[in-house]
């Protein structure tokens, strides 16, 4: 049976650190400051932003939110961007997505300073790692790559597959698996052999969206298994992309749902706007 990547317990430890390093900072006057920006009312979204000043809150971040109604104009969102641009206290912005619908969400990441890109979405960010440039990353790979530390899996050499190539999780992932000397293979929708692209895999990252898609039969003995997938099924379960029990009986390791990649997500929000504070005092 594969041994469980407990990603509750690595975000505990995630955290308990950025906590450590806060309290380092203070004594030169600087308190990492993360700023968040929701607009609208989606329920979704208001769950997502309470956990993440809670967290910010947790580690002794300044955290501030900016909730401006549904009926915002594009010109007022994109001026609230710009004040925090220039706003020292604040280091790391983010702008919750999705907004509501009318609004330009791209030109709104745009517009957040790089140096301020939180979840490091902006078209900068998105360039320097694909050149290897140090950079805010994207919090969901960026949390499965310290998965993969943690489970002492060094991908280097190793063949990963990635399934899904989102710009949030699948083309990232596979940027930082490349950095860490992998040998990639990105999958998606229109991908003829799935089951022999994941068989010949010692590493799955599958970050598709559709329950139980990625079968513990194709998965190649001794694989680690890291599933992004979050499917609320009929019932109100939550599953992920991969068969989760019959892949177990193969992996060396594989992350649970929940309690997998989840909680990290959240926690290397954390680390982003740490490491923004840190290079904004340099
Ligand atoms: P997305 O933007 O919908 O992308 C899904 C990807 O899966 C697409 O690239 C799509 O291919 C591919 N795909 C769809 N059906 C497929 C199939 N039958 N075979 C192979 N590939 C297929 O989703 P996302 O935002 O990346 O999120 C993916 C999943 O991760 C979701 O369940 C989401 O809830 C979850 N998620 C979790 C976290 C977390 O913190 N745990 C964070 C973000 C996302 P095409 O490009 O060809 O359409």
């Amino acid at each position: 049976m594969a041994r469980i990547i407990d990603g509750k317990q690595i975000a505990a430890q995630v955290r308990s650190e950025v906590a450590a390093a806060v309290k380092e900072l203070a004594p030169r006057g600087i308190v990492p400051g993360l700023t968040v920006v929701r607009v609208g009312d989606d329920p979704a979204s208001a769950v997502y932003v309470r956990g993440k000043r809670k967290d910010s809150e947790e580690v002794g971040f300044r955290s501030v939110e900016h909730h401006l109604p549904a009926t915002a104009s594009q010109d007022e969102l994109m001026a609230l961007v710009r004040r925090l641009n220039a706003d020292p206290t604040v280091h790391g912005i983010l702008v919750q997505l999705p907004l509501p619908k009318g609004l330009d969400e791209r030109a709104v990441l745009e517009a957040i300073d790089p140096r301020k890109d939180a979840d490091g979405f902006h078209p900068y960010n998105v360039g320097a790692l694909s050149i290897g440039l140090p950079a805010p990353r994207p919090c969901t790979p960026a949390g499965v790559m310290r998965l993969l530390r943690e489970a002492g899996c060094d991908p280097k050499g190793k063949r990963a597959i990635v399934i899904g190539r989102s710009n949030i999780v699948g083309k990232p992932m596979a940027m930082m698996l490349l950095e860490a000397h992998a040998t990639v293979t990105i999958a998606h929708s229109r991908t003829a052999d799935l089951a022999g692209e994941v068989g010949r895999a010692d590493v799955v990252v599958a970050a598709i969206g559709k329950a139980e898609l990625v079968r513990g039969a194709w998965v190649k003995p001794g694989a680690v298994v890291i599933d992004v997938g979050m499917n609320r099924l009929d019932g109100g379960k939550l599953v992920g992309d991969v068969e989760y029990a019959a892949a177990a009986e193969r992996a060396a390791a594989i992350t649970p749902v929940p309690g997998g990649v989840g909680p990290m997500t959240r926690a290397m929000l954390l680390v982003n706007t740490l490491e923004l504070a840190r290079a904004a005092a340099r």
